[in-house]
C-alpha cells in the first residue's frame, strides 16, 4: 500500500471516530437548519422531496426540538431572552413557489416557524417563484420573510454602491409589500467580507446568515450566523439530516478535508472521505 494511501486511511479513521464522540454527546448551540426547494419534481441538489421533508419536521419533532423565529433567535444571541429547550431556527432561500405549494402544508401541518429568504425582484416575476399573494396568505399564518438581495448576486463580486443597493432596495421593497420590518437577511451563495458585513449593519439588519455548516451560539458575529444546509446532496436520507444536525462541526470538518483533497487534486481521495 502506498504511504500516502495509508496516511489517509489513518485520518479518516481518526476522523470517524472522533465523529463517534460528537455523535454520542449533546450538540453546542442552535441550529438554523437551510433549505430551498421542497417538491417531488426537480431532481437536483437543492431540492428535498414533500416525503423527506414532513419526515424530516416529524424527527425534530419527537426530538423535542422547537421552531423559534429568526426575532427569537436573535433576541437570544443578543441576552434579550430566552429559548425554549433545544430550538431550531427553520431557513429556505430564494423564495420558490414550492415553498408555498409543498412547504406551507407541513409547517402548518406540525405547527412548525420558518423564514424565507426573498429575492425581491422575483417575487411574482418568474414562474417558479412566490407571488405577493402567496407571501400574505404565509405571512398570516406567521411566515417570517428576510431579504435574499434584490436579484441574487454575490456580494463581494459587486461594487460598494452595487452592495448598498442590494441591501437597502430588497428591504426596502419587502417592507413596502409586506408591511413588516424586514430585520434578517442571507447572503446569496453564503458569500460575505468585513466591508458587506459594515453594509449589512449599516443597511439596518439584525443579523445575516451565511452557508458555513455550524450552529449558532450567543456571542457570536451576528453578521455571519452559521447554518446547517439540507441541500448539496443527492438523496437526502436521515442519515445525512440526523448526522448534520447532531454534529455539524464533524460535518463540516468532513467536508473541509474533501473539499481541500479536491483541490489538490486527490479526488480519488476525497471520494473516500465520509461525508455527512
Ligand atoms: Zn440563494
Amino acid at each position: 500500500m502506498k504511504p500516502l494511501l495509508l496516511r489517509f486511511i489513518i485520518a479518516v479513521l481518526i476522523v470517524m471516530i472522533a465523529g463517534g464522540f460528537v455523535v454520542f454527546s449533546e450538540p453546542d448551540g442552535i441550529p438554523v437548519l437551510n433549505y430551498h426547494q421542497i417538491n417531488d419534481v426537480d431532481e437536483n441538489m437543492l431540492t428535498v422531496s414533500t416525503e423527506e421533508f414532513e419526515t424530516q419536521m416529524v424527527w425534530l419533532k419527537e426530538h423535542g426540538y422547537q421552531t423559534v423565529t429568526a426575532s427569537e433567535l436573535a433576541d437570544a444571541l443578543e441576552g434579550k431572552g430566552t429559548l425554549p429547550p433545544r430550538p431550531v431556527l427553520i431557513t429556505f432561500d430564494d423564495g420558490y413557489i414550492d415553498n408555498y405549494k409543498c412547504a406551507f402544508p407541513i409547517l402548518k401541518k406540525h405547527d412548525m416557524k420558518a423564514i424565507i429568504f426573498l429575492i425581491s425582484e422575483y417575487v411574482s416575476l418568474y414562474p417558479n417563484y412566490l407571488t405577493w399573494e402567496q407571501l400574505a396568505e404565509m405571512q398570516t399564518a406567521g411566515v417570517e420573510f428576510g431579504s435574499h438581495t434584490v436579484d441574487h448576486n454575490v456580494l463581494t463580486e459587486l461594487s460598494p454602491n452595487s452592495v448598498n443597493h442590494e441591501l437597502a432596495d430588497s428591504k426596502n421593497v419587502l417592507e413596502n409589500r409586506l408591511r413588516r420590518r424586514v430585520e434578517f437577511l442571507a447572503y446569496p451563495c453564503g458569500y460575505t467580507n468585513e466591508d458587506i458585513k459594515a453594509r449589512v449593519r449599516a443597511a439596518g439588519y439584525r443579523a445575516a446568515f451565511t452557508v458555513e455548516l455550524g450552529n449558532v451560539n450567543p456571542g457570536d458575529d451576528m453578521y455571519e450566523l452559521n447554518r446547517v444546509p439540507i441541500f448539496g446532496a443527492m438523496p437526502h436520507t436521515m442519515f445525512r439530516f440526523e448526522g448534520r444536525l447532531r454534529c455539524p462541526r464533524v460535518a463540516a470538518w468532513l467536508e473541509r478535508i474533501q473539499r481541500n483533497l479536491i483541490r489538490s487534486g486527490h479526488q480519488s481521495l476525497a471520494e473516500m472521505i465520509p461525508v455527512l
